[in-house]
This record gives structure tokens, C-alpha cells and sequence, in this order.
């Protein structure tokens, strides 16, 4: 097991153009899940790959376990990395698959059926040992590369998008599996997506990255409560958080914490404005309410609501409501450097 921290960790690919990754301070706590997400193009995967030992750094260094390994090779660096295709041979059975980087380590055979049978077991695919990829569903497949990860006892688990490949509905089950599996093991797991529902689920904390830079470290429900920026506001959060300027501040509040008549009386502290709702989205489980305030600080802004379907407000199309936002559920930013600043009083 392993802590793998970056000081200052940066990657420009061209000279004179920004870097695809900038001065990264990162640091994994033991057995962790942690999770990068960013837009595309934020820098996750050259992040991933500089820790691995596939890029090399313009600057910085990487530690891992508290030794620096920019001069190691990936494999000195006892890293298992699983990538988004995870390329199995096609002409080989998955027991071949998976205990081919031991047999390439020249691990004798006994001690190879010995981990590969820990593998098969700690993931159920035992009973799939003789096919060949081709006679493999994605998830099995997908379970088949990780088992060739883990059988070479990797002290950190770096993985880039591998459930990408996957449909809806057998990506949601493998998050689920992979998750207890890293529990299982409790290795220290770094990894990738631009996926916020997946970065949500998964990460014990998330790294919020955008343009190459980390905006935000913390618990999936500190960077969404508590977004740092304006960036991390919005990024998280579908719809994403409403950001409205007003006497030289910017206010933020989520949809959901845009609540109509009814249940405002019920919030305490709080803050009414009148909503115009031009159209809304029913989602089945929850409503969705856009338009704009009418009136106030926020004249005219658009704005949108999201309440549960169970509610069942009657609100229609072209109506102007009186919805309220509890005072604790208001987030500042400054509207320079877009930053969280102090609780102010909210415009009205
Ligand atoms: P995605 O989610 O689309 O994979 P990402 O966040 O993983 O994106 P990177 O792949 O790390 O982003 O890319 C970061 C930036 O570096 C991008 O602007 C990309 O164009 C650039 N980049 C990546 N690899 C190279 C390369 N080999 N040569 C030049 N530029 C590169």
C-alpha cells in the first residue's frame, strides 16, 4: 500500500504554451479511493500518466510511499494501471490473461494458479478461466483486466475511465463492484472520469480539476456543499448550481434549495424571490422548473428550480411564483477571482 503525493507537478507538451498540467500538490491518503474530474482536456489523464511513469514531467516530482520515482520505470513503480480499453490478447483464455504479467516476471506456476485463483475469486470469474475474450460480455471483460491488475499485488491502482466502455445499466453495477473490490483490497486507488455521478459514488474524495490546475480537494459532499469557485459550482451538480451577480457580489444557490410556496415557511432563515417559470422538465422522480426572477437585485437573470415530483406544487408555464432559498443554503463568491468569500446578506 502506498501514498503517492505531487509537488509542483507539471506537464507543458510544447514549449511557450500552457501546461496541459500545472503545479499539482496532490497527496493520497492510505488505502483511499481518489478521484480525478475535470472537463475534457483538464489534464486527469497526463496527471495519471506522469504518476504512472508513461509521461514525463516538465517539472515536479512524484513520491510514492514517501520516495521520490521520477527515475523509475512504471513497473520499479509497483503500479497496476487499468485504461478505459483494457486489451486483452484476443488469442489467449482469460486464466492466460491474467497471469501473463507473471509469467513475464518469471513467478513459477504454482504461485501463479495460487494468484490468479485469489483474483478470480475476490471477483467472481472463476468459472470463466477457459474462454477467450471474444466469448466475454464488456463486464466480464472489464473484470478480467482488473484481475490481471491485482495479481501482481500492485502497491497503487491507478485507473483512467474503465467502465467508459460499458452500458448504462452494467456501468452502475460495476462502479458498485469495483468500489467494494478496492475496499476489499485495500489499495490505494487513484482515478479518472469526467463523470460527476461516478466521482460522486466512488471517490472517497475528489480532485476537481480544470485547465491543467486542481480547483477543489475534499469529500464528494464538501466539494458539492461547499464548492471552492465558481467553476467547481457549476461543474457539479446537473442542473449545476444557479450563480446570479448582484451589488458586486455573486450569489449561488443549487435548484434544489429553490423551493416554492409551501415549503418556504418551513426553512427558517430565508430569502423570497419572485420566479417567472417559462418551461419545466418532468423527469419522472423530480421536476424541473427554468425561467427568470422578476424584480429585485436579480431582475431578469435566468434561474433554475428542481423539486421533487412528490411535492406536487401546481406551478405551470408562464406563472410567477414566490420561491425562497434559505440563508444557509446562499454561497458568495467574488465575482474577480470567482473564489468563495464570506456569508454575505443576501440581495433581495
Ligand atoms: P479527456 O477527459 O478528454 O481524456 P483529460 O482531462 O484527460 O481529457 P489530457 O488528456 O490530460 O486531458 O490532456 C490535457 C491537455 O494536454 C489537452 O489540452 C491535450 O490536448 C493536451 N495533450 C495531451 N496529450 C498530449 C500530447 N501527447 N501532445 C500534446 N498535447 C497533449
Amino acid at each position: 500500500m502506498a501514498i503517492v503525493e505531487t509537488r509542483k507537478l507539471t506537464k507543458v507538451f510544447k514549449r511557450g504554451n500552457v501546461g496541459a498540467v500545472n503545479n499539482v500538490d496532490l497527496e493520497s491518503r492510505e488505502g483511499e479511493f481518489l478521484v480525478l474530474l475535470g472537463p475534457s482536456g483538464s489534464g486527469k489523464t497526463t496527471l495519471l500518466r506522469m504518476i504512472a511513469g508513461l509521461e514525463e514531467p516538465t517539472s515536479g516530482d512524484i513520491l510514492i510511499g514517501g520516495r521520490v520515482v521520477n527515475d523509475l520505470t512504471p513497473r520499479e513503480r509497483g503500479i497496476a494501471m487499468v485504461f478505459q480499453s483494457y486489451a486483452l490478447y484476443p488469442h489467449l483464455t482469460a486464466f492466460k490473461n491474467i497471469v501473463f504479467p507473471l509469467k513475464a516476471q518469471g513467478i513459477a506456476k504454482a504461485e501463479r494458479q495460487k494468484r490468479a485463483d485469489w483474483a478470480a475469486s475476490l471477483l467472481g470469474i472463476k468459472h470463466l478461466f477457459q474462454r477467450k475474450p471474444r466469448e466475454l460480455s464488456g463486464g466480464e471483460r472489464q473484470r478480467v483486466a482488473l484481475a490481471r491488475a491485482i495479481v501482481r499485488e500492485p502497491s497503487l491502482f491507478l485507473l483512467d475511465e474503465p467502465l467508459s466502455n460499458l452500458d448504462a445499466k452494467l456501468r452502475a453495477s460495476a462502479r458498485e463492484e469495483l468500489e467494494q473490490f478496492q475496499k476489499r483490497i485495500g489499495t490505494t486507488a487513484i482515478y479518472v472520469t469526467h463523470d460527476q455521478v461516478e466521482a460522486m459514488a466512488m471517490g472517497d474524495r475528489v480532485v476537481v480539476m480544470s485547465q491543467g490546475s486542481v480547483r477543489q480537494i475534499g469529500t464528494p459532499a464538501v466539494v458539492y456543499d461547499e464548492p471552492a469557485d465558481t467553476f467547481v459550482a457549476t461543474f457539479l451538480g446537473s442542473p449545476p448550481m444557479n450563480i446570479l451577480p448582484a451589488n458586486g457580489v455573486i450569489v449561488g444557490f443549487r435548484p434544489e434549495h429553490f423551493l416554492p410556496p409551501g415549503v418556504a415557511e418551513r426553512l427558517g432563515e430565508h430569502v423570497s424571490y419572485q420566479f417567472r417559470v417559462t418551461h419545466s422538465e418532468y423527469l419522472g422522480a423530480e421536476r424541473i422548473l427554468y425561467g427568470t426572477m422578476e424584480g429585485g437585485a436579480f431582475n431578469e437573470r435566468k434561474v433554475i428550480s428542481r423539486i421533487p415530483a412528490t411535492h406536487g406544487a401546481e406551478i405551470s408555464d408562464g406563472n410567477v411564483y414566490s420561491f425562497a432559498v434559505a440563508n444557509r443554503d446562499l454561497k458568495f463568491f467574488d465575482p474577480k477571482t470567482e473564489k468563495r468569500t464570506a456569508a454575505a446578506r443576501p440581495p433581495s
